[in-house]
């Protein structure tokens, strides 16, 4: 029987006082022997009934790369290389996944050996065996070897977003031998990797290097390209074999009370798109501005929330987060949590805003929220369900957040004539991830509303199997 220790090994963190002055990254990663240290740990279920990997959404075989980190003590290039290979078989973007999934949910949440104690750290040691890999050019080494195996087939297929979902789908047909064209709105590829997700939990450098893979496997990245102005779906019909939606769901949601239009009130998307994509932090050296006052309200409690929060906290502001359920309702990954509560943000739950209150230049100078409290009955999300106590309190501030939600931007389907969506504006997909034109394939948060990285690019490889197999019909 393999001997069960119950605590896993702490990864390094940059001390709090001196993490909330800048926008580095806040967790260290693991170093070589503490990544095989954390791998001893595991108990190296067998692959068929592995719990991990069951609850991984690619199904990554999670003991199939511990195990090549453990065999191969003495030779950590070869170790990282071999689990690496195993990685990369199911995930393109380990870097980024083992910094972002919420693994508490996923692989971790079914770990055997979190049931007595922490689960296997599984995410910092894909993200380890990631960063070890780049570090140390063995990814490019890898990728070298799969590139060998590249047969051109001469059909093209052009990608919408260059987020998580377009970027693996693009990554992947290349690897079948496609000519892969991704467009993209913005200047700058990622989606929510480039513009939402905050550089302390996600260095760009890494996003970059990530992104270069996907030039060496011969994908062209055309940005500053909307889709549906620049160039339309009936129109790239015209010249591509297949199309993949992945636009995501960029559009705020935004509270419908009084007051909204103030100034100092921001939508998260603007607020984390000004400081991630355009520098806000480093203002005048990067010519786009970001005004935060003394004290930010952020309303909303998943993981854009947060990112707003532990952002305006490092440009100077005292920082709470107003939620209208419990803490334990609350969405954001859990290290998320924890991190924002070490940097001093504040918390305010039960708490639904009603009015924003404005002074005599038209900017907002506090608001008024609605106590709410907690019923026995649960919604379809399993959250308890919440009213309002007809009591109130209003609370100063100078800068609001809104972050209670985004939906897909309807531009796609407003100039794609036939293309089936529903009332939220999601795309319609069959179980092959083909919406209702033929040829054209969607995925990631454009067809499911906000969810998880590790679920767009999941869809992007199904979607470009999918893609493969029905061309290869078509040509038959
Ligand atoms: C602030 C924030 C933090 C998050 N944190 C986490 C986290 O920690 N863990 C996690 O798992 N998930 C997190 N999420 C959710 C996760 O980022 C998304 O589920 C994921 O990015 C969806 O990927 P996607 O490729 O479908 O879309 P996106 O990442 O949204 O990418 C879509 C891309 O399409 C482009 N686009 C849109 N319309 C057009 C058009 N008409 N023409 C051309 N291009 C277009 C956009 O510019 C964008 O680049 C977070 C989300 C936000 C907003
Ligand atoms: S469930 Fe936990 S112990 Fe079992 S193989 Fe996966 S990581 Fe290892």
């Amino acid at each position: 029987m393999p001997k069960l220790i119950k605590e896993r090994v702490p990864t390094p963190e940059r001390p709090v006082e001196e993490r909330i002055k800048d926008f580095d990254e806040v967790n260290l990663g693991y170093t070589w022997e503490l990544a095989l240290k954390e791998a001893e740990r595991c108990l190296q279920c067998p692959v068929e009934y592995a719990p991990c990997i069951k609850g991984c959404p690619v199904n990554i075989n999670i003991p199939g790369f511990i195990k090549a980190l453990r065999e191969n003590k003495d030779n950590p290039r070869k170790a990282v290389k071999e689990a690496l290979r195993v990685i990369w078989a199911c995930n393109s973007l380990p870097a980024i996944t083992g910094r972002v999934c919420p693994q508490e949910d996923q692989c971790e949440g079914a770990c055997v050996v979190g049931k007595v104690g922490d689960p296997v750290n599984i995410g910092k040691l894909e993200r380890f065996v990631a960063d070890y890999a780049r570090q140390h050019g063995i990814d490019d080494e890898l990728l070298m070897e799969e590139i060998k195996n590249i047969k051109k087939n001469g059909k093209k297929v052009a990608v919408i977003g260059a987020g998580p979902a377009g970027l693996t789908c693009a990554a992947e047909l290349a690897k079948m031998g496609y000519d892969v064209t991704i467009y993209e709105a913005l200047h700058e590829p990622g989606g929510v990797l480039a513009y939402g997700i905050p550089e302390f939990r996600l260095p760009k450098e890494i996003l970059r290097k990530e992104l270069k893979k996907l030039s060496i496997l011969g994908v062209k990245i055309k940005t500053d390209h909307i889709v549906g102005r620049t160039v339309t779906i009936p129109e790239l019909l015209k010249e591509y074999d297949a199309i993949f939606i992945g636009t995501g769901a960029g559009t705020p949601k935004l509270l419908k009370i009084p007051g909204i239009n103030l100034n100092g009130i921001y939508s998260a998307n603007e607020f984390l798109t000004r400081i991630n994509l355009m520098k806000a932090y480093k203002f005048p050296e990067y010519d786009t501005p970001i005004i935060v006052g003394k004290r930010v309200i952020v309303i909303g409690a998943g993981n854009t929330a947060m990112d707003a929060a532990r952002s305006a906290l490092r440009l100077g502001a005292e920082v709470i987060i107003a939620y209208r359920r419990g803490e334990e309702d609350m969405t954001a990954r859990i290290e998320e949590v924890q991190h924002a509560k070490e940097e001093g943000v504040k918390f305010m739950f039960f708490v639904n805003p009603v009015e924003f209150i404005g002074d005599e230049n038209g900017r907002v100078k506090a608001v008024k929220f609605e106590k709410m409290k907690p019923l026995e009955e649960r919604d379809s999300r399993g959250k308890r369900k919440i009213i309002g106590t007809g009591e109130y309190v209003t609370v100063e501030t100078d800068t609001v957040v809104i972050a209670i939600g985004q939906t897909p931007n309807r531009i796609i389907w407003k100039t794609t004539p036939g293309l089936k969506v529903r009332e939220n504006g999601t795309i319609v997909v069959d179980e092959n991830l083909m919406t209702s034109i033929p040829g054209v394939f969607a995925g990631g948060d454009a067809i499911r509303g906000e969810a998880t990285v590790i679920l767009a690019m999941g869809d992007g490889r199904k979607a470009a199997k999918a893609i493969h197999e029905y061309l290869s019909k078509k040509s038959a």
